[in-house]
């Protein structure tokens, strides 16, 4: 196939930050994704209606032609109130980011916390709202920290007394990255989904960290981190499989070089100017490419309940090299050649 003509894709995971950083890295989302699940985890967390609203108007400040779908943060000042309140202004989705877990965390709800929320949860689910969350767990019961690789797997008992206690509340698990929590989504009601990114698909914890877990790679480092090839494996054949359980979420999170320099360095991947071509490499190396569109575009809006976006875009099989950076902010995998290219 030389090129791929498919329903224009939703990116259900993005981090597009503020000012400047907003203007410089918006444009490369909205050229290939109309629409997309913009994290209101910002420094001052987008936690009230009024905040989203204001969030909002600068994001179309920069760009009429994307179509953010906004969130609110579950903080631990969200109550019940300020949940309806958001939900009457066009707000559906709850971002939930535990305390200390990664970039703009600081002010979430630590998991073994949660409980405290159950309200706040009753009328997500009474109003139909979804929950999206960073599900990791960086502490045990007695405050230490759990090492990286088993951090993901360590919620899954969080995630399950939500589920448990929560039926028709839908939950969305933020870029599974581990064997384990792919199976447990699979094995879920259908009220629970995740959404994969490229990179997960694409790194070892190797291309990361050393052997005795110092940071090698700092330009790689996010969160959740690049696990085992078992795990990397299992994030690729599960997003070519076809499983509407399963969509896409790039979790593209620009920092400036300098950010990413400090130690340890800010956890986030600048994903969204190569994420659609990488896409389809991955897709097309693995005889999948037919299976693209579903994956990008029509899984994920349909456990949303929006409807596709309007209009189509190409991909063309064709040699380009990604250039380092942008505006002081590295490229993932600049300067590297890729296969594909939207056009
Ligand atoms: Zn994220």
């Amino acid at each position: 196939m030389k090129e791929i003509k498919i329903s224009a894709p939703f990116d259900m995971h993005l981090h597009l930050r503020e000012g400047q950083m907003l203007i410089n890295v918006l444009p490369y989302t909205s050229a290939v994704f109309p629409r997309g699940v913009v994290m209101g985890n910002l420094p001052i967390p987008v936690d009230t209606a009024e905040k989203a609203i204001k969030y909002k108007s600068e994001i179309l400040a920069d760009d009429v032609t994307f179509n953010p779908i906004m969130t609110i943060m579950l903080t631990r000042n969200t109550t019940p109130a300020i949940i309806r309140e958001a939900y009457n202004h066009g707000i559906k989705v709850i971002k939930y980011i535990p305390e200390g877990v990664s970039t703009n965390s600081e002010y979430g709800v630590p998991l073994n916390k949660l409980h405290e929320f159950y309200e706040v949860m009753e009328t997500a689910e009474e109003l139909g709202m979804i929950l999206s969350g960073h599900w990791e767990a960086p502490f045990n019961i007695n405050g230490n920290p759990i090492e990286e690789l088993c951090r993901e797997e360590e919620a899954i008992p969080f995630l399950a007394a939500i589920i448990n206690c929560f039926p028709k509340l839908k939950i969305v698990v933020e870029h599974a990255s581990t064997y384990g929590m792919i199976e447990y989504v699979k094995n879920a009601p259908n009220t629970v989904a995740a959404t994969l990114t490229a990179h997960h698909a694409l790194l070892d914890y190797s291309d990361v960290c050393d052997k005795t877990g110092k940071i090698i790679g700092s330009d790689l480092y996010c969160k959740p981190i690049a696990k085992k090839a078992i795990d990397r494996s299992a994030v690729l054949q599960t997003m070519i499989s076809g499983n509407p359980k399963f969509f896409f979420g790039s979790d593209s999170a620009p920092h400036y070089a300098e950010n990413k320099k400090r130690t340890p360095p800010a956890a986030g991947i600048f994903t969204a100017p190569v994420v659609m071509p990488l896409l389809c490499e991955i897709f097309d190396n693995n005889n999948a490419l037919s299976k693209i569109e579903n994956f990008t575009s029509r899984f994920g809006p349909k456990f949303y309940g929006l409807p596709l976006n309007e209009g189509k875009i190409t991909v063309r099989r064709e040699k380009w090299t990604v250039p380092y950076e942008t505006n002081g902010i590295k490229i993932f995998l600049g300067r590297r050649e890729l296969n594909w290219k939207v056009v």
